[in-house]
């Protein structure tokens, strides 16, 4: 029908986010440079005081782009670095599912958050693997 393969709209949060597609927790949604910022936007209670970044989205929201987010990871602020351990969480553990599904001998990441890989991959690996079916079987 033309949909297929539609993986960031596999649903990896039963009641998650909101998605265009019109359902709830779509990869996507905790998994590219938009869910960054969204990803971002949820921790920022979570950080009160102890982020530049935060502090500046306070002031400006719209100053809360991934681009802006990676270069913040890359200097170590905790709202940054805490929304980068989230999407390599979900990026490790949406490839799993997929790796399920395709058993793929390669994965090409894209986009323009994959320019930050050296902040989040080695996180997405270990993520992967704990959550892939018949690790230590299979090649990660
Ligand atoms: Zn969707």
């Amino acid at each position: 029908h033309g949909v297929a393969p539609e993986l960031g709209h596999l649903q990896m949060v039963p009641g998650g986010r909101v998605c265009a597609c019109g359902k709830r927790g779509c990869w996507e949604r905790y998994c590219s440079g938009t869910a960054l910022v969204d990803t971002a936007v949820d921790l920022l209670p979570t950080v009160r005081g102890r982020s530049l970044l935060a502090r500046d989205a306070a002031a400006d929201p719209g100053s809360l782009t991934g681009r802006r987010i990676a270069a913040a990871a890359q200097d170590g602020d905790v709202l940054a670095v805490a929304a980068m351990a989230e999407f390599a969480r979900w990026l490790g553990v949406g490839l799993a599912a997929v790796a399920d599904i395709y058993d793929p001998e390669l994965v090409v990441i894209a986009g323009g958050v994959s320019g930050s890989a050296s902040l989040f991959l080695d996180d997405a690996r270990d993520h992967y693997a704990a959550a892939l079916t018949g690790t230590g079987h299979r090649p990660l």
